[in-house]
């Protein structure tokens, strides 16, 4: 056999957090290839995650709002049609365009890209089943573990992706069910709830805890949230635990139960999709073998540089510690790279943001209020609803506020927490005060735009420390 390549860094998998990490390692010079086993690049964000739920989510939302928020724009429209096998495929484009897009960049960095399942040899050498069949390997000064995760499964309902669903299947189905439970609402549950909701199916939402959202969500936004997803229609059952499902007869049966003990129920639906979390993906990479850990979730063990017990292996992203998010795996990337290259790299962990592509969207970055009590810090509150907005006002989109948590006696803001039109995009505002340490005062003595909807983020800030103007 000839001998394998020797490279600077090979890479396990090409999600956000491995292709990044490719991209960014070709540009700084060194030998790079990634395995990636999938047949396109992107990961589970760019096929079947942030991507795709995403176009769904936009295209949703104008049918379901030219349905039901045109009249009092002035704007009449006749015989509206949903053609869901369009807006399948405007979603498909979307997707196959970005994984084109990932290709060519490596390309232009000079990355070797090999389609192929890649598993430990030994600590340095890589073995690959290439996809077209054979077999290569290469050896790595330094390995990248970038594996990802995969949906958890709800023990005894298995997924058929057709009338169990996991995200994946959820994001491609072929008609609108009449009844739809969702198990689990965690922002999976909620955003793609939303889709098929808005698309005229009758959705539920299943949830073990008292609050929607996930961990993370402030308590007030998240109430408003389910009040405001209530009103278009989803229904919720809280503190309901899903004990049982079966997917035997005509319809999916599961029994639910009170977290607090009270009767036990049986729902039924014709699509159940199962959204209760992800774990790590580790499967088939021999681990084992060669020294590197686990902990009791199936996370890759690392340090504070990433790397695993053998040193020269390092894994970032989804498959080891931290928030399931595709922006905290394209950090890592960065770091990660640095790193080998030259010696230090940059993570600011308590600032990373969220985002819920509900509508109105829901963001957050830094604490909320119920980590703050947990904590005894303490801390102040300013907030700023939109409907005292003259941009939502005049957009006749008015729901929702900007809260901002900040240290009572420095102003330092500590967190922020907003549900509105275009909350994804106006909490890198806050993120950035965040990481420059800014004050509320900071964020209110500086100008924005007048009519923005960024006014209101600088009128909680004004409320914060002082008095907001317009209300
Ligand atoms: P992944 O994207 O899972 O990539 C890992 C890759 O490794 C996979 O392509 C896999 O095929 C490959 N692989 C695994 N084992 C091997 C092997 N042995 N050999 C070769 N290849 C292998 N995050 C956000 O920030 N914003 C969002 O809006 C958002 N929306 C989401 C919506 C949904 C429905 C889902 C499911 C997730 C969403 N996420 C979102 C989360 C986001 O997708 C993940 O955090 C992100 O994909 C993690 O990147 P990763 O590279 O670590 O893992
Ligand atoms: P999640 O952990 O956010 O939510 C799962 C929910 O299911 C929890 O609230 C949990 O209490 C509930 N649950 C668990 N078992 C249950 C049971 N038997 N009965 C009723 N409820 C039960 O997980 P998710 O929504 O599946 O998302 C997975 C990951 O993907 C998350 O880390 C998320 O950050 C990421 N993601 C992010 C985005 C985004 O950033 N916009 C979008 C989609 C997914």
């Amino acid at each position: 056999a000839t001998e394998a390549e020797e490279k600077d860094l090979v890479i396990i998998g090409g999600g956000v957090a491995g292709y990044v990490a490719a991209i960014k390692a070709g540009q700084e010079g060194l030998k790079v290839t990634c395995i990636e086993k999938r047949g396109v690049l992107g990961g589970t964000c760019l096929n079947v995650g942030c991507i795709p739920s995403k176009s769904l989510l936009n295209n949703s939302h104008l049918y379901h709002q030219i349905l039901h928020d045109s009249k009092p724009r002035g704007i009449e429209v006749g015989d509206v049609k949903l053609n869901l096998s369009a807006m399948m495929k405007a979603k498909d484009t979307s997707v196959a365009g970005l994984t084109r897009g990932v290709e060519y960049l490596f390309k232009k960095n000079g990355v070797e890209y090999i389609k192929g399942t890649a598993a430990f040899a030994s600590d340095h050498e890589i073995k690959i089943n290439l996809n077209d069949g054979g077999e290569t390997s290469r050896i790595g000064k330094n390995i990248l573990i970038a594996t990802g995760s995969e949906s958890t499964p709800f023990p005894g309902l298995e997924v058929d992706e057709k009338r169990v669903v996991s995200s994946t299947g959820a994001l491609a189905l072929e008609k609108i069910p009449e009844k739809m439970i969702v198990i689990g609402g965690g922002i999976i549950g909620l955003e793609m709830g939303s889709v098929w909701s808005r698309l005229g199916a009758k959705v539920t939402v299943v949830e073990f805890l008292s609050q929607i959202g996930g961990p993370g969500m402030d308590a007030q936004i998240a109430k408003e949230a389910q009040k405001i997803l209530k009103k278009q229609g989803i229904e919720f059952k809280l503190g309901t635990k899903v004990v049982s499902g079966d997917a035997s007869g005509e319809t999916v049966k599961l029994e639910v139960d009170s977290a607090k003990g009270g009767k036990p129920e049986t729902l039924d639906a014709d699509v159940v999709l199962v959204a209760i979390g992800r774990r790590p993906y580790t499967a088939g990479l021999g681990l084992e073998n060669i020294g590197v850990e686990l902990d009791e979730r199936g996370r890759v063990i690392v340090d504070s540089q990433y790397r695993t017990k053998a040193q020269h292996i390092r894994s970032i992203g989804d498959c080891t510690f931290g928030p399931m998010l595709a922006h905290k795996a394209e950090e890592e990337a960065v770091a990660a790279v640095e790193y080998i290259k030259k010696g230090f790299g940059h993570v600011n962990y308590g600032v990373i943001p969220s985002v819920m592509y509900t509508y109105p969207e829901v963001a957050w970055v830094g604490q909320n209020e119920q980590e703050l009590k947990e904590q005894n810090i303490p801390y102040k509150v300013g907030s700023f609803p939109f409907s005292a907005n003259s941009r939502a006002k005049t957009n006749l989109d008015t729901e929702g506020i900007v809260k901002m948590l900040a240290d009572p006696d420095t102003d330092r803001l500590l967190g922020c927490h907003i549900i509105g039109p275009n909350a994804g995009e106006m909490i890198a505002e806050a993120t950035l005060a965040l990481e420059y340490g800014a004050s509320t005062e900071d964020i209110a003595r500086t100008c924005h735009a007048h009519p923005t909807l960024a006014e209101a983020f600088k009128e909680a800030a004004m409320a914060t420390y002082s008095k907001a103007i317009h209300f």
